[in-house]
């Protein structure tokens, strides 16, 4: 229920039982839901008025790795005094199509919570891929949006947060944003405002009941496997080889280096340069008998859209596209053009 507030405030549109509107965001490390988080956090406190508090929690600062961010509004008379996450959030905001699955996702949202999503699908479609059992669900190709502006989805994701909100208005954010990109980045203030309008222009809402189509997912915290009593010593991980289950394709921001075999010299420059060892090579002998090592294909399953290999290549064997646009056969082969021959 909407709470009436002194001094002029807007209401907010809901609170919990302590009188808060918390706002969860989850993502992955380099779409900047951290910044999100803090622009939301200083638009509502420090240019609305509201009380409030904002936190991020992360792991290793390292693309790809899971970032959630938490924001809390309440009135101006309340002490802040929770600093947990947002387990039933009231708006869930979700940064990415491709984490919107991960289980728990869905934790603790219910019919009151509105929920964005970064997606192309319209929200019919949307609801049936999250399983959302009721609530507004509100999409935004934000990704769309980010790579025609050049810019990243947080702003984007931000403009729908102003619009969807009502209460955190679009001035405040906007004020927020050019002295957050203003300092380091001052050329990039024009596009992510551009990008911040159309987040808040080009989204689509709508409600949906408590039908019984989906179980609703109570917020329940997931036990401890591993603890003091039966951790290995020195918290080493005794799984040799774990690395090759992990996959990165959730990090990347809309392009993939797309490698073009026949005009690869298998120079191994692109190999030296990749932080995630995509690149898998054959031991075959040459034209003239000998050994050599001869590129065969990107494991897109490790690439986190880096391109550092497109920059390094000197040959024009890699090149950067826009992941929607590249073939599905594409990706699961590796490569553009059939297999070079040895040399
Ligand atoms: S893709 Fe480019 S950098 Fe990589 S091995 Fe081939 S020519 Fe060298
Ligand atoms: S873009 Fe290139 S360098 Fe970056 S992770 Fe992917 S394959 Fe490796």
């Amino acid at each position: 229920m909407a709470q009436e507030l002194k001094g002029g405030l807007a209401p907010l549109p809901a609170t919990n039982k302590l009188g808060f509107y918390e706002i969860r965001m989850a993502s992955v490390g380099g779409f900047g839901a951290n910044v999100a988080g803090k622009i939301l956090g200083e638009a509502g406190v420090l240019k609305l008025g509201y009380n409030g508090s904002n936190f991020s929690s992360y792991g290793s600062e390292k693309k790809g790795s899971p970032v959630s961010a938490f924001v809390r509004f309440c009135d101006p008379s309340l002490t802040v005094r929770v600093n947990s996450p947002v387990t039933e959030p009231n708006l869930l905001v979700i940064f990415l199509e491709s984490i919107a699955r991960t289980p728990g996702m869905l934790s603790g949202v219910g019919p009151d919570t509105t929920v964005i999503l970064n997606t192309p699908m319209d929200p019919d479609k949307a609801r049936d891929f999250l399983g959302l059992a009721a609530g507004t669900l509100v999409t935004v190709d934000a990704m769309k949006i980010a790579i025609e502006e050049k810019t990243r989805v947080n702003t984007a994701l931000l403009g729908t947060i102003s619009a969807v909100t009502g209460f955190i208005t679009h001035d405040a954010v906007k004020e927020c944003i050019v002295e957050a990109f203003g300092k380091k980045y001052a050329a990039t203030v024009p596009a992510n405002l551009r990008t911040f309008e159309r987040g808040g222009r080009e989204y689509q809402s709508k409600k949906f009941a408590a039908d019984g189509k989906y179980k609703p997912q109570p917020f329940s915290r997931a036990g401890q496997k591993l603890g003091y009593l039966n951790q290995p010593i020195g918290g080493t991980i005794p799984a040799a080889g774990n690395s090759m289950y992990k996959d990165l394709t959730s990090c990347r921001s809309g392009y993939i280096p797309v490698l073009d075999l026949s005009k690869c010299t298998s120079c191994g420059e692109c190999d030296i340069t990749c932080p995630d060892y995509c690149f898998e090579w054959e031991s075959a002998p040459s034209k003239k008998g000998k050994q050599e090592q001869i590129l065969r294909r990107i494991h897109y399953q490790y690439c986190k859209g880096c391109m550092r290999c497109v920059l390094i290549c000197k040959f024009d064997a890699l090149k950067s596209h826009l992941e929607t646009e590249v073939d599905k056969a594409v990706i699961e082969n590796g490569y553009i053009t059939g297999a070079k021959e040895a040399k």
